[in-house]
């Protein structure tokens, strides 16, 4: 027995350093990526409820590494975040996506917001406050163009250090929103006392989502505290008719996903947008 543990505990520990060695490759080829602008975004539209009115956009972060082809948000953002990176995949976030809102409003295409993601760890620094008012003052776009998704993929630790960041942000008229909300680590203290105006619902919850099950008294229940906090409810993941019709009953606000559009470039974005009928 003592044999078979001591090679257990071997191939255990090989397998860790593998996926270390993965960690340290990807981790320093994400460095690079930053450094010489492979990395784009992609915008995934968000459309009203009710009217099916365009509410804005999410920017999502891409990379496409020439050796080691595409590589999923799911994987380096993570990577980003125990490496350190986190804070300057933010601020390029921020950074390219005002950068395209002032090329649409210049160019008279009718988007009203664009919503950018940031780390929970991101907002423990201090400086994040003018970092984002520097980069939207610099785009020249409105507050109320911009929102940020909080996105939280650890515990809020610094509690108050997120609340200061939130109020500055807030203050400045930019939007405030609490993603994937209903798992991990988004809570509802989170959602009583940060100045948030929008809540995402996880789309995790888009599983079993069925008119009686116990899924739709959850999601009905989220949607009716947001909106008695005064916050617009934006559904994720809604891939289905028949999903976006029971969302529509329970009176969520908007609705995003590949029902209505998978994330796109620049180009395909705009071509969407004028496929739609006003
Ligand atoms: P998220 O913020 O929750 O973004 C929504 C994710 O759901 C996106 O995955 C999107 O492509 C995917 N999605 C949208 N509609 C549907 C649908 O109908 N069905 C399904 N199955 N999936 C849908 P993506 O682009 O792979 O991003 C994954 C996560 O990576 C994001 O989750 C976000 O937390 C993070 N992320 C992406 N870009 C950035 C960034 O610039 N900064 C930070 N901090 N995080 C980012
Ligand atoms: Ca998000
Ligand atoms: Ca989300
Ligand atoms: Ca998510």
């Amino acid at each position: 027995a003592k044999n078979s543990d001591r090679n257990c505990y071997r191939f255990f520990s090989e397998e860790m350093n593998r996926q270390a060695a993965d960690q340290i490759l990807l981790a320093n080829a994400l460095k690079e990526a930053i450094r010489t602008d492979q990395l784009y975004l992609v915008y995934q539209p968000q459309v009203h409820a009710a009217t099916g009115r365009l509410e804005g956009v999410e920017a999502l972060a891409r990379w496409t590494d020439p050796a080691l082809g595409m590589i999923s948000p799911g994987r380096f953002i993570p990577v980003a975040e125990e490496t350190g990176q986190i804070e300057a995949i933010g601020l390029w976030s921020l950074r390219a996506a005002c950068r395209q809102m002032a090329i649409w409003m210049r160019a008279r295409i009718e988007i009203p917001v664009v919503s950018v993601n940031i780390s929970a760890l991101h907002f423990r620094n201090p400086d994040l406050p003018r970092l984002i008012g520097d980069i939207l003052n610099a785009s020249g776009i409105p507050p109320q163009r911009l929102t940020i998704e909080l996105t939280e993929s650890a515990m809020i630790e610094n509690y108050e250090q997120t609340l200061v960041a939130a109020q500055a942000i807030r203050a400045m008229g930019i939007g405030l929103s609490m993603d994937d909300f209903g798992t991990g680590f988004s809570s509802l203290s989170n959602l009583a006392n940060l100045p948030l105006n929008e809540l995402k619902i996880d789309r995790s919850f888009m599983d079993g989502f069925e008119p009686t099950g116990k899924v739709h008294s959850v999601v009905t229940a989220i949607i009716r505290i947001g909106r008695s906090l005064g916050m617009t409810v934006v559904a994720e993941g809604v891939e289905t008719q028949a999903q976006l019709d029971l969302l529509r009953q329970i009176n969520c606000d908007v609705i995003q996903g590949y029902f209505f559009s998978r994330p796109l470039g620049v180009q395909d974005l705009e071509a969407w947008l004028h496929a739609r009928p006003d």
